[in-house]
Parts: structure tokens; sequence; C-alpha cells
């Protein structure tokens, strides 16, 4: 008898225990602090490169654990149910870094820059985004141009995560006059004309930085190069592509902990006599909110489950569902437990008046 198979396998549920324990006992009780300081949580950070959070999916040849992307998924969503700003930090080391970093790195690239990372001994960092580029990535204006044998880098990008405490960021920039001859770069924060020129004051995740950088004639080697040039587009799409499942996960994540929170809140608050959680519409909206983080999970284990099989029909639908999770508009009730993480999350991914035609494409 052929049947399907929901249950976590005995990996995937120890990843879940594992990064739980961890975000029970050392994020949850200073989430709030972090938050409200806007301080960087580098203890979680370097916890989390401990336990091998920042490279999940990255082969244990490359300094990773070697798990599958449902184990990646895991983690983000129970690293977001912590906190959002730790499932933010390790999804841009994942998924952003070093994924680009396995698939487009050459061998030597791998070692230098994708080991460090996978070990948690660095924090990587993503910069596509510009002041006047976002959803409509292609028109950024920042250049590279080769000189003496080296890239130089001029231009600013913005909202780039981790990149303040990050020790390379991936960087796409212009190397030709057509609008999608832009390549990819491995930067190093050190390197000279490198500068982080702002920070963002966020209304929510806001122990993750997100800053804005400024490329002066940043000078870096030649072989920092990722892929091939002119090719940085695809790379950039394709990256976000997988991005999409961090992004669902760490969706799923914070409406777990918020079902979590209001279920608590409906069992100790009264009124007219009697805790809130006695009375019918109050079961109604949280017993909604669990069939709707059901279904979230649902898909987003599946698209985590297609991005391992790979193929791009594979891809097609789990683009679609990490966009209906991650990327669809906010239910009302999300909004509703947190109005801050929502306008946030809505900003993280490509907008979705781009986004939309895409899944109704593909449907
Ligand atoms: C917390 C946070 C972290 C981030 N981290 C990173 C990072 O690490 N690296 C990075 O490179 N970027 C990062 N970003 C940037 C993010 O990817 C962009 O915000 C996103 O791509 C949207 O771009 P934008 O904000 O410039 O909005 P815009 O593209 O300017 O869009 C503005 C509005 O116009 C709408 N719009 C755009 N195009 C169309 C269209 N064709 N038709 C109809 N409406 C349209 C959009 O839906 C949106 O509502 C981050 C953003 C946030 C908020």
């Amino acid at each position: 008898m052929r049947c399907m198979d929901f249950a976590l396998t005995e990996t995937q549920e120890i990843t879940r225990k594992t990064v739980r324990d961890f975000a029970e006992q050392e994020i949850i009780p200073q989430s709030h602090t972090f938050d409200e300081s806007q301080e960087f949580p580098h203890a979680w950070a370097k916890k989390m490169g401990e336990l091998g959070l920042l490279g999940v999916f990255v082969p244990e040849k490359y300094g990773g654990a070697g798990l599958d992307t449902i184990c990646y998924a895991i983690t983000i969503e129970e690293l977001s149910r912590g906190d959002a700003s730790a499932g933010v930090i390790a999804a841009v080391c994942n998924g952003l870094v070093c994924e680009p970093l396995l698939h487009y790195g050459t061998e030597e690239q791998k070692r230098k820059f994708l080991e460090p990372v996978a070990r948690g001994e660095w924090l990587g960092a993503y910069a596509l985004t510009e002041p006047g580029s976002g959803s409509d990535a292609a028109a950024m204006r920042t250049t590279a141009t080769l000189e003496r044998n080296e890239w130089v880098l001029r231009g600013t990008k913005t909202f780039a995560t981790n990149a303040s405490v990050a020790k390379i960021v991936v960087v796409y920039a212009r190397t030709g006059a057509k609008k999608h001859e832009i390549s990819a770069f491995v930067v190093p924060t050190d390197a000279k004309g490198f500068s982080v020129l702002k920070k963002e004051d966020k209304m929510g995740i806001r122990a993750s930085d997100t800053v804005t950088l400024g490329f002066d004639g940043c000078r870096i080697q030649k072989d920092n190069l990722l892929g091939e040039l002119h090719k940085g587009f695809t790379i950039a799409m394709a990256t976000l592509d997988g991005g999409r499942i961090g992004i669902a996960a760490q969706a799923l994540g914070i409406a777990q902990r918020a079902l979590e929170e209001s279920t608590k809140y409906a069992k100790e608050r009264q009124a007219f006599g009697q805790k809130i959680a006695d009375f019918q519409a109050i079961q109604w909206k949280l017993a909604d909110m669990a069939t709707e983080i059901d279904a979230a999970r649902l898909l987003t284990y599946r698209a985590a489950h297609l991005e391992d099989l790979g193929t791009a029909a594979h891809l097609r639908i789990q683009r679609r569902e990490t966009l209906l999770v991650g990327g669809g508009p906010p239910s009302r009730r999300r909004r509703r437990s947190n109005p801050r993480w929502v306008r946030i999350r809505q900003g993280l991914r490509r907008g979705e008046a781009v986004s939309r035609p895409a899944r109704h494409g593909d449907l």
C-alpha cells in the first residue's frame, strides 16, 4: 500500500528539540531586552554557530551540519518562535550567504568563505537592495570595474541584514551596460573603501541589525567574483527562491508563538466572571489560528522537501508555496496579534505586487 508519511524523521525531531531548548533557555529570557536596546545579540549568534545552525544544509565537508532543508525550516521556525531577530540572523547566513557560495563558489571560495560561515566562526550578509532599487533589483546603480587586477566597487546598498557584524558580504554590482549585466562578489568587510553608513531604527526584529553600506572605491581581489561574470542577477534571484523557505519558516515560528501567547492569555484573563478562554467566540479564534498555522507548516515543510528534490517543476511549486506562506498578505489575525512584526515581514520580501503575477502564472 502506498501512503504519505507526514511524520518527521528522528533527525528532524532532534533538530527541533535542540533548537527549541536553546531558544527557551537562552533566547526567550533575553528577547525583550535586546528588542528594546537594539543591541546585536552576539551570544545568540555564537551559540547558533556552535550548534551548527548557521550552515544547516551545508555538507559536513564544508563545515556545515549536512542536514536536509526540512531541518533548516525547523531551525528557522524554532529560532523565530524564540525571537524573530534570531531567525533572520540565521536565515541570512544559511539562505543568502551559504547557499550562493555552495552552489556558485569555486572550491577555493568554499574553503575560504563558506567554511567559516557554516562553522559559525563568521557571520555573513547579502547586499542586493539599494536606496533606489528594491523589488526592481536589476535597476541597481552600484558598479564594479576591473582595475589593475582588482574589482573596484562604487555605490550604496541598503537594508543589509547582519552587515555591520559580518566578516563577508555577498554584494551584487553592475558590470555591464545592459540591465541584467550584474555580477556577484564576496566582499570582506575589512576591505578598503567598505563602510557601514547607517543603522535602521526598525519597528520590529530590532535585535537584528539592518544597515546601509557604502562602497567608496572598495577594492577586492579579482578572484572574489562569485559565479560567472554578468550572471549575478540569476544568482540573486535563485538565492531568493530558496530564501523564501527561510522567510516562510520565520513567519511560521512567529505565528506559533503568537498562538501560544494568545492561548495563555485567554486562559488567564477573566471577563464577566469567567476566563475568556471559556467563551466560544474566543475558542473559535484560537482554533482558526491553530488551523492556519498547521496549514502553513505543511506548506513550508513540503516546499523544503521539494527544494531537496530540486527539479525545476518542484521548484516552481515550492516557490508558489513559500509565497503563500511567507510572502502572502498577512491575515487580519496575524496583523492583530503583532502589527509591528507584520509590517516588517512585508518589507522583507520583494513586493506583493511584483510576486503575485509570478504566483498567478504558476497556478
Ligand atoms: C528588515 C528587513 C531586512 C532586509 N534585509 C535585506 C538584506 O539582507 N539584503 C538585501 O539586499 N535587502 C534586504 N531587505 C530589503 C528588501 O529585500 C526590500 O525591502 C524589498 O526587496 C522591497 O524593496 P523596497 O523596500 O525598496 O520596496 P519597493 O520595491 O520600492 O516597493 C514599494 C512598494 O511598491 C510596490 N511595487 C513595486 N513594484 C511594483 C509593481 N511592479 N507593481 C505594483 N506595485 C509595485 C511594492 O509592492 C511595495 O508596496 C530587507 C528589508 C527589511 C525590511
